[in-house]
């Protein structure tokens, strides 16, 4: 289906757009470090140590990031304050390329339906997310059908009924507070039937009743398995990226209770805290596999390691 293999320009001015903010207070922050030096010495990077770690780059992903820049410097020398720029860029890719995971880039592995599921806290995009992922798989030239499972929150089937319709493609739902996994049993039932390819599952986020929400999702799943063996094949976590450190913490909460096999990060455009993404790229085994750059429907893009660090760096 080639669902994932597409970075295109239109895709790179956004994400350059979308990181201006992180970008100018990233350079802002590293022009003010240089002032006056000519060359890169252990006290630049003491002080790059402190704009990384205020830039939301996390303490253990600047260390390594730092750590790469001393062998660095110790093996050409002499490092000018000028080149900084540069070998910043090129160690942080390097960092991203030892331990981002590669994302793949189909999911033609056999089985139809192939059911995702969606989680997260509330308000960090699932719903909005799932809109745009339908509409990229419909665009793509997969069917796919949505499923309603976040019952809890009184506008949240509505919302996700609005997506559906933009996008073209079926909702199941109940009403509101009708049972979840009722739901994404429904749905799947429903995809099968249909012969759909892709199954998108809504789920609620409410943070306040943590274990009542992992069991929740744990029997969403369950229930899912009973009805097309191995599903979910995909278990999205949606993260808010403008939230910076919050969802780091976020990540590690979910990533305890549910298998988590690929990550989500929302609002990337007009945060200065894009940093956050090569925290988490870095910190976290799972993939991250999308970037949400805007609230419309085509802003959902493929998250590209090379891309980002080269926006990051325009
Ligand atoms: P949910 O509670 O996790 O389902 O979150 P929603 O999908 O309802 O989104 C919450 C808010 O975040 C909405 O106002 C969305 O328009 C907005 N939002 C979601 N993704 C993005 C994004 O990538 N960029 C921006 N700017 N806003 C987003
Ligand atoms: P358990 O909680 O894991 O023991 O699983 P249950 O058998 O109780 O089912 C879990 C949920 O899935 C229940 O709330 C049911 O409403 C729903 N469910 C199970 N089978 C069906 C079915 O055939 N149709 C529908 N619509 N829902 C079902
Ligand atoms: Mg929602």
């Amino acid at each position: 289906m080639g669902i994932f293999d597409r970075f295109g320009k239109k895709d790179k001015e956004k994400l350059e757009a979308g990181l201006e903010k992180t970008r100018s207070s990233f350079f802002g922050k590293l022009n003010v470090l240089v002032r006056g030096k000519d060359r890169v010495d252990d006290e630049v990077l003491d002080d790059l140590e402190e704009v990384l770690v205020t830039s939301d780059v996390g303490v253990r992903t600047t260390v390594d990031i730092i750590e790469r820049l001393q062998e660095r410097v110790a093996r050409d020398k002499y490092v000018s304050s000028e080149e900084l720029h540069t070998i910043m860029r090129d160690e942080i890719a390097a960092l991203l390329d030892d331990h981002g995971i590669d994302v793949p880039t189909d999911f033609d592995d056999g089985h139809k339906p192939h059911v995702i599921m969606v989680v997260g806290v509330n308000g960090v995009g699932k719903t909005t997310t799932i809109g745009k992922m339908a509409h990229r798989f419909r665009e793509a030239g997969a069917s796919v059908v949505l499923g309603a499972a976040d019952t809890f929150r009184a506008a949240a089937t509505e919302q996700l009924e609005i997506w559906a319709a933009r996008a073209g493609v079926p909702l199941i739902k109940q009403g509101h507070g009708a049972d979840p996994a009722a739901v994404a049993f429904d749905t799947l039932a429903a995809a099968v039937k249909r012969g759909a390819d892709v199954v998108i599952i809504d789920t609620a986020g409410r943070l306040h009743t943590k274990g009542g929400l992992m069991d929740e999702l744990s029997k969403i799943k369950r229930v899912m398995d009973r009805q097309v063996p191995g599903a979910p094949h995909e278990v999205l976590l949606v993260l808010d990226a403008s939230v910076g450190q919050n969802a780091l913490r976020q990540a590690q909460e979910f990533t305890k209770s549910v298998d988590v096999t690929g990550l989500v990060l929302t609002k990337v455009d007009g945060t200065a805290k894009g940093g956050i993404i090569i925290c988490i790229s870095n910190e976290f085994k799972i993939p991250v596999k999308y970037l949400g750059v805007g609230e419309g429907i085509d802003d959902l893009q493929v998250f590209d390691r090379h891309a980002f660090v080269d926006a990051l760096f325009a």
